[in-house]
């Protein structure tokens, strides 16, 4: 897609001061502000496997470390594993001496061909699995430690639910010093007069329960367990005599110097740091030690507001679609810049340069292209001059293609033909809602990148609260007009 392609030639800036390309961005119209990936909350929606689609619970998931059940990626190249079935020939229950054929599963990659008979596991006689996992070495440490930062932020909890309740008991004591006097006659008098029953009662009911829910007193801890604490140790494994003996050779490499199947030569085989890392529990050093790995889940993400917490985006809850509930991004909003024909760029000579428009909406924008004032913030190279009259935009309209009405050019009245007759024309062409601008750059540096920067001006009908005039009638929008600057780089420049 062009708008990908061109994605670093043409960024906006974000509310927060971030640049992005504008397919990066979003667009809040409840607080009428673009907002980028850096200044929005990002929440997880659900967790699924991208292979099986299965969705799971965020606890279930937590559970399983994130990985599927069922789903595995190969130890070699991290490709999907598919399951392979064949058929092995078994001793006959009934007459020994004769075998019969028996369908059996292993796991294969389609991708290096590394299949689970590599590693020696036995084959499985269920094509849904039943693959045991390796037992991690360092399980009953790492489960300790585990349980060990469980009880720490246990405490800090407790400590911290503690110093709030003591707090908050200090504007208490007008009460409670009525209560122990045990003038239950005064004290009703006292309610009474200041409605202070309700209230009162049922703060100390919350504060008691509070309290008694983590059961501390004063000056009272909770208890840790200790962990015995992991010792530095100055002596290091002895490097493997293959290393001096025997032709290096990693994993990677194997496959392009002795064709698809790196595991059918007997060679000195080391695996990569990628593969390595890839199952982090045990680190498999050699290319025979590499093991299927569950695959990782992913999510499906929602991303909101931080100024007014609405939605920006929010995907539809199952893994299988690639839909959105909300997806406001600020290409239906924001009138699109692209740069669309370049000349040569020279240092410090005036060149004209063609941009394009489109706008996203399905209303007429009218749009104001003004140079910026402090064009330094945004490190610009070059000088840009924009027209300074009114742009206007046809409506976005999908069946104009296949209509014969009144055509964009003749509803707007540009300046006629510029390119012939009117060399100070602005508008070079208009198609739809589509329109073709000139520009004139003169860069300031003789070497490096030509940037410039502009503001975009334009009108944008805001719905969310739009006023309702008379019943029955269509609601009217309020129109407003958003500024956003827009920086372009045109490129390396061209030496003479
Ligand atoms: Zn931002
Ligand atoms: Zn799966
Ligand atoms: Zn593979
Ligand atoms: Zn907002």
């Amino acid at each position: 897609m062009a708008t990908y392609e061109t994605q670093c030639s043409v960024s906006y800036v974000c509310s927060c001061g971030s640049k992005f390309p504008i397919c990066k961005l979003y667009f809040c119209r409840h607080c009428l502000k673009l907002r980028c990936g850096d200044c929005v909350c990002h929440e997880v929606d659900s967790h699924y496997c991208p292979n099986c689609l299965e969705s799971l619970p965020s606890a279930e998931a937590k559970l399983k470390k994130n990985r599927c059940g069922n789903c595995f990626d190969c130890p070699s190249c991290q490709h999907t594993l598919s399951t392979r079935a064949t058929t092995v020939p078994v001793p006959n229950p009934d007459d020994p001496s004769k075998t019969v054929p028996k369908k059996v599963y292993y796991l294969a990659c389609g991708f290096c061909r590394w299949t689970s008979r590599d590693v020696g596991l036995a084959d499985q006689t269920v094509a849904s699995g039943g693959w045991i996992d390796q037992e991690n070495p360092h399980n009953k440490r790492l489960s300790s430690i585990l349980e060990y930062y469980r009880q720490l932020a246990q405490k800090e909890k407790a400590e911290k639910e503690r110093r709030k309740y003591t707090r908050r008991r200090s504007y208490m004591h007008f009460s409670d010093q009525i209560a122990p006097m045990n003038l239950t006659q005064a004290k009703a008098t006292l309610d009474e007069k200041y409605g202070l029953t309700s209230v009162a009662a049922r703060k100390r009911a919350s504060i008691t329960a509070g309290i008694a829910s983590i059961s501390l007193k004063e000056g009272e801890e909770v208890k840790v367990s200790e962990v015995t604490p992991s010792v530095a140790s100055e002596e290091v494994e002895e490097l493997d005599e293959r290393f001096l003996t025997e032709p290096l050779l990693l994993a990677g490499a194997l496959k392009s110097k002795f064709g698809r199947n790196p595991n059918s030569v007997t060679v000195c085989t080391f695996t990569t740091m990628k593969q390595r890392l890839s199952s982090t529990e045990f680190q498999p050093e050699d290319v025979k030690d590499l093991y299927p790995i569950h695959k990782h889940l992913l999510i499906k993400r929602s991303q909101r507001c931080r100024e007014c917490e609405h939605n920006l985006s929010k995907p539809e809850f199952s893994p299988a679609s690639i839909r959105f509930k909300i997806q406001l991004v600020a290409l239906y909003f924001v009138p699109e810049v692209k740069i669309l024909a370049l000349p040569k760029l020279q240092y410090l000579k005036e060149s004209r340069v063609i941009l394009s428009m489109f706008n996203p909406a399905d209303y007429i924008s009218q749009v104001f292209v003004r140079p910026r004032e402090n064009a330094n913030d945004y490190l610009d190279t070059a000088i840009m001059k924009v027209p300074l009259i009114e742009l206007q935009l046809a409506a976005r309209d999908d069946t104009a293609e296949f209509d014969d009405g009144l055509t964009s050019q003749q509803q707007f009245k540009d300046n006629p033909e510029p390119e012939m007759k009117d060399p100070d024309g602005v508008i070079v062409f208009r198609k739809a809602n589509k329109i073709g601008f000139y520009t004139t750059v003169t860069p300031q540096k003789p070497t490096g990148d030509v940037k410039g920067s502009f503001i975009i001006r334009y009108t944008h009908h805001n719905m969310t609260n739009a006023l309702h005039t008379k019943e029955g009638e269509a609601p009217e929008p309020e129109v407003v007009w958003m500024e956003h600057p827009v920086l372009l780089n045109f490129g390396p420049i061209t030496h003479a």
